[in-house]
């Protein structure tokens, strides 16, 4: 294992040089307008993936507690959001997720399960990031998609984001399969590549939170869900939030 980590480490720390070739080819293909390209699909990305986090997220939360589920989606955020922004990796957060599932009072036989097999295959910023990349780099060399290709994106997203590891990165390599059912060519990746860094951080965040969410619902479904536990912290929160002085 520590060899391969050293093997992996040598190839990564060359990855800035690559990352800067193929920015630079791009760059140099399409012109400097390429980056409001990048800034719109910086915007998509956050935008959807701000949809999941805070709405759709809540919806799911509250279907299962019947209560206001800002105060503990705000703390999952909180809590898995850094550790996220800053290793990318969904399995780094495990420790960080299991430590606020055993806060809320949710049953360990169960969250023991759920967060280390959600955090390899339950990933819905990465499924956003791969439905938006391809718009995006279709746009770019003037490919029309059908919509029986945009329903084959859907799929093809899905399984690529469940097929993805929780490391940095992993996504974007993933990303291959789901041009290749389009016919799109895998030069494209190129185009994501010099921005996946910070498209990472935010589908990791995102993919992180979803696993404490389904945890949440499952302990629910199964009726292992400790309600009083779980309404007096998502109580306590509430009032936390309520005394925290505004800025
Ligand atoms: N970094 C992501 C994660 O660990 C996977 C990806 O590259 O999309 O959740």
């Amino acid at each position: 294992s520590e060899a391969v980590t050293a093997a992996v480490r040598a190839v990564i720390s060359c990855a800035p040089f690559g990352i800067l070739g193929l920015v630079f080819t791009t760059v140099s293909e399409n012109g400097l307008g390429i980056f409001t390209e990048y800034g719109k699909v910086l915007a998509v990305l956050v935008g959807c993936m701000a949809f999941v986090a805070l709405i759709l997220n809540p919806i799911i939360v509250w279907t299962q507690i019947k209560s206001n589920p800002y105060p503990l989606v705000f703390k999952c955020l909180k809590d898995s959001f850094i550790t996220a922004f800053f290793t990318r990796s969904s399995a780094a957060n495990i420790p960080v997720n299991m430590t606020l599932c055993e806060e809320l009072g949710l049953d360990e036989d169960n969250y023991s399960i759920s967060i280390p097999l959600g955090a390899t295959i339950n990933m819905s910023g990465t499924a956003i990031m791969q439905g938006v990349a391809v718009v995006f780099v279709a746009q770019a060399f003037g490919i029309d998609l059908s919509t029986n290709a945009l329903m084959t994106v859907v799929i093809t997203a899905v399984t690529a984001a469940i097929g993805t590891a929780g490391v940095p990165g992993v996504g974007t390599i993933m990303l291959a399969m789901v041009f290749e059912s389009v016919g799109l060519p895998a030069a494209g990746i190129a185009m994501i590549m010099g921005v996946d860094r910070i498209l990472d951080m935010g589908r990791t965040a995102v993919n992180v939170t979803g696993d404490a969410v389904v945890t949440m619902c499952m302990a629910s479904l199964t009726k292992t869900l400790d309600r009083n536990v779980f309404q007096s912290r998502n109580e306590d929160l509430l009032e936390e939030s309520s005394k925290a002085p505004l800025k």
